[in-house]
């Protein structure tokens, strides 16, 4: 058994709970393990007795028990959300305001970054396409320059067509 175990089973330890197997290896442990020996000695030092099967049965079994459980973890959850007022280190639970409004601040700008991060990629993806079908004309012109008719216009006469390529840096 390591110390890691010790920890996690001292409590069912103190309680005689742990198996006779179990508990012979705990003892084989804290004896050669002071630190161990030291969170044994201070559990026993709270003098936890453990509950009878009928008063956890009164206690847990009541009607109302989970509901005021609800009640009181609702408690300290609001107490994170709305910080009362006073120095923080004086709240029992909560964080402290600046800690909170940080919190937001940091999650506020992540969502805005993301979003203009989103609608620069469309933007780049519509500038390359339209600078795409730029090349694919130019390509065309170029490889047959006799063939192209120029667009007739709806009386039968011909339109003059100019091209003249944007500026771009490609
Ligand atoms: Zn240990």
């Amino acid at each position: 058994m390591d110390c890691l175990m010790i920890s996690s089973r001292v409590a069912a330890f103190v309680d005689g709970e742990l198996e006779s197997c179990e508990c012979e290896r705990f003892v084989l442990h804290i004896e050669t393990c002071d630190p161990c020996t030291q969170i044994v000695i201070q559990i026993e030092a709270q003098r936890f007795s453990p509950l009878s099967a009928d008063q956890r049965r009164s206690i847990c079994e009541r009607g109302a028990f989970w509901g005021e459980m609800d009640t009181e973890l609702n408690g300290h959850l609001d107490a994170l959300v709305v910080a009362p007022v006073g120095p923080w280190h004086r709240r029992r639970v909560g964080l402290p305001v600046p800690m909170v409004v940080a919190y937001a601040a940091a999650i506020l700008l992540a969502v805005v970054w993301g979003v203009q991060q989103q609608e620069r990629a469309q933007l780049a993806e519509l500038a390359s396409e339209h600078l795409g079908q730029q090349l694919e004309k130019e390509r065309r012109l170029a490889a047959q320059p006799g063939v192209i008719t120029p667009p007739v216009s709806g009386d039968g006469s011909y339109k003059v067509v100019t091209y003249a390529p944007e500026r771009a840096s490609f």
